[in-house]
């Protein structure tokens, strides 16, 4: 056999353009209409436009007295209540002279131009004959109104005819709250992406069985399912795959069925003992890349074949698990993003970083860039998590965050550094 060539270096923007090069042929065209309900998490198909002014008219903020600015020169004055309009009612127009009675929410009636809080209004007994609405009596206003006082205008937060989100967007919840305040019953989703996920490696067993010599429990299928299915990934959960190419090839066939992606962790390496690079070979086509990043060295990056003779997408990640912790977020997030049809570069492949201060000495960098378990201190300052292991998976719970550290570059307490909120990397 052959001795495998040495995989090439590569920087994590360059491995970045070249998968996001390479989705553009892995696009997930489908789409589905589902109720607003229904689409917490996933990508818009479609621009939501909006076919109303929100608000849709005038409304007071404040429970008090709509009036006219004009009609209350001085404090004190006193002016008659013509009506009363709780919210979810509409008023008649108001009288010169008058005031009406009004509760937050409710349409401001054409005419006033300002609302006075009930706070500094005193309502009073006694109708005036005409004006005052029967038993509303007065008010007096003991703090004259600027015009616009306390009032939300027609269409201040969206425009009809606006596009309120755009294609590509994630759906957050208030998301969806804007979606439903523009009138949006229903959206038009891209299709989840269907992944398969297996992991290899004989030392695995799983939570609920006992714990052989040599053995570990499998970490990775929780930390990678639980990341696809955040990322709102429908997983088809193949187990443990053993280190042997037969079994890796027919795992690698039957994940390449109906999903759209195949990930898998370990046995990415080199070693004897590391079977996906001749299973993928044999099955469609790999590469092996060192990506110059700390943890996360070797990253696998093919297509498997389909009996129908289309490909499934395949991504290697590496088996520490902090490893692939970190690769999931840094370039397989993208990834799925760039297969739903989200625009995107590998220079903003990476939600924007946070420029703040070490609260701790990195005296020996590494060679590669690094990504350093931190958290932020109660004094603005990162902490760095003692054990940058990349097989310590307390590191990757204790951080919410990651610093991006340059190749070579040494930190002091003080200096300002490039800090990815972990919630930005899980649900960019
Ligand atoms: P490999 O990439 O297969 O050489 O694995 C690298 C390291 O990660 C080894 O120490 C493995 O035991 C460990 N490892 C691989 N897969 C998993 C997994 N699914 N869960 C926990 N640790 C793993
Ligand atoms: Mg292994």
């Amino acid at each position: 056999m052959n001795a495998p060539a040495k995989a090439p270096m590569m920087s994590l923007d360059e491995a970045l353009a070249t998968l996001i090069a390479a989705t553009q042929g892995h696009r997930i065209l489908e789409t589905e209409t589902l109720s607003t309900f229904a689409a917490l998490g996933r990508i818009l198909a479609q621009d939501v436009v909006s076919a109303v002014d929100v608000p849709p008219a005038d409304n007071t903020s404040m429970d008090g007295y709509a009036m006219r600015a004009a009609d209350v020169p001085a404090p004190g004055t006193v002016l008659p209540v013509s009506q009363r309009i709780p919210a979810g009612s509409v008023g008649q127009p108001l009288q010169p002279g008058t005031a009406a009675r009004i509760f937050t929410g409710a349409q401001v009636p054409p005419g006033a131009d300002a609302v006075v809080m009930q706070e500094v209004c005193e309502a009073m007994a006694g109708d005036v004959v005409g004006l005052s609405a029967e038993g509303l009596g007065q008010v007096r206003v003991n703090t004259p109104p600027a015009a616009g006082q306390w009032v939300r205008r027609r269409g201040e937060d969206v425009f009809s005819g606006s596009v309120v989100l755009a294609a590509g967007a994630r759906l957050t919840p208030q998301a969806l709250g804007l979606a439903a305040t523009v009138g949006a019953a229903t959206l038009s989703l891209v299709r989840r992406p269907r992944v398969a996920l297996f992991s290899t490696g004989d030392e695995l067993v799983m939570p609920g069985e006992p714990l052989p010599p040599g053995a570990i429990y499998n970490s990775n299928r929780f930390t990678l399912r639980g990341l696809l299915e955040a990322a709102g990934c429908t997983v088809s959960d193949l187990g443990i795959v053993p280190d042997r190419l037969d079994a890796t090839r027919a795992a690698l066939r039957a994940a390449a069925e109906g999903s759209d992606l195949i990930l898998t962790s370990g046995g990415v390496s080199v070693g004897e003992e590391d079977h996906l690079r001749p299973a993928a070979q044999a099955e469609g086509r790999i590469a092996l890349w060192q990506m110059a990043t700390k943890p996360g060295r070797p990253l696998a990056f093919g297509a498997i074949r389909r009996a129908d003779a289309s490909e499934a997408l395949l991504l290697g990640l590496p088996g520490n698990p902090v490893s692939s912790y970190i690769t999931f977020l840094l370039v397989v997030a993208p990834v799925l993003r760039a297969m739903q049809g989200v625009p995107l570069t590998a220079a903003d492949a990476l939600p924007a970083a946070l420029h703040l201060q070490a609260g701790f000495d990195w005296p020996k960098p590494d060679k590669r860039r690094e990504f350093l378990r931190v958290r932020l201190g109660t004094d603005g300052r990162l902490e760095l998590f003692p054990n940058q292991s990349s097989g310590v998976l307390t590191s990757a719970v204790w951080a919410d965050g990651l610093l991006d550290n340059p190749a070579g570059q040494v930190i002091a307490r003080g200096d300002t550094v490039r800090f990815l909120p972990l919630q930005a990397l899980i649900s960019a």
